[in-house]
């Protein structure tokens, strides 16, 4: 089976992506390259980030690799938290605290419509190429169920009743904005 260099620090996106891909790529992680660090992604654009990463790890190894991004965009706050998404309640990058955020800002707020978009970016013998996932859905007046990672709680995919939180991972990774974008990756990756 062919192989794909995943460049993440995130071990719950590791997870979806192997779950995703895990009949046509075997993913390799950064760990397995030996490489243990965290990645910068000091980016103002969730496109800037995405490059930042993957750039950083073919030039350093000369491996073909793919890196993503993800922002909540939530439309009452003009698409915030968006690239600062990890950072919203500040350096400590605490879920908990930006979800405490999210939901305080939304207080009394009728309009929760709200967007996961992910960027990915893959290296290809030098060249790079971006795909986006987007899913629309509303942010929840409370914390809802305990899986996935980051704002699934608060997070109510468009045609669901349950967030992110409650549902499987196997039905986040059928409709999610990261898998619409490897989806897009698999299509590209195809003919090749
Ligand atoms: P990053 O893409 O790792 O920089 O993530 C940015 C922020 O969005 C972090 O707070 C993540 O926890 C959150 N995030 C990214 N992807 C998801 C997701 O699929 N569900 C919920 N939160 C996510």
């Amino acid at each position: 089976m062919n192989q794909l260099l995943f460049a993440t620090n995130n071990l719950y996106k590791l997870k979806e992506v192997k779950e995703i891909l895990k009949d046509k790529f075997e993913i390799l992680s950064l760990n397995d390259i030996g490489y243990f660090e965290d990645l910068t992604e000091d980016g103002d654009t969730l496109e800037e980030n995405a490059l930042q990463k993957a750039r950083f790890i073919y030039q350093k190894y000369g491996i073909d690799c793919f890196s993503e991004d993800t922002g909540l965009e939530v439309e009452v706050l003009k698409n915030e938290p968006g690239v600062y998404s990890a950072r919203f309640a500040g350096p400590q990058k605490s879920d908990n605290d930006n979800i405490q955020l999210l939901l305080t800002k939304l207080n009394n707020q009728s309009n929760r419509n709200a967007r996961f978009r992910t960027v990915l970016v893959l290296i290809l013998n030098k060249k790079e190429y971006l795909f986006e996932g987007i899913i629309h859905g509303e942010i929840a007046n409370e914390k809802k169920g305990v899986s996935g990672f980051g704002y699934d709680p608060i997070f109510i995919p468009c045609n669901h009743e349950q967030s992110f939180g409650e549902l499987s991972i196997e039905i986040k990774n059928k409709i999610s904005h990261r898998s619409i974008a490897i989806k897009k990756l698999m299509d590209f990756l195809k003919p090749l």
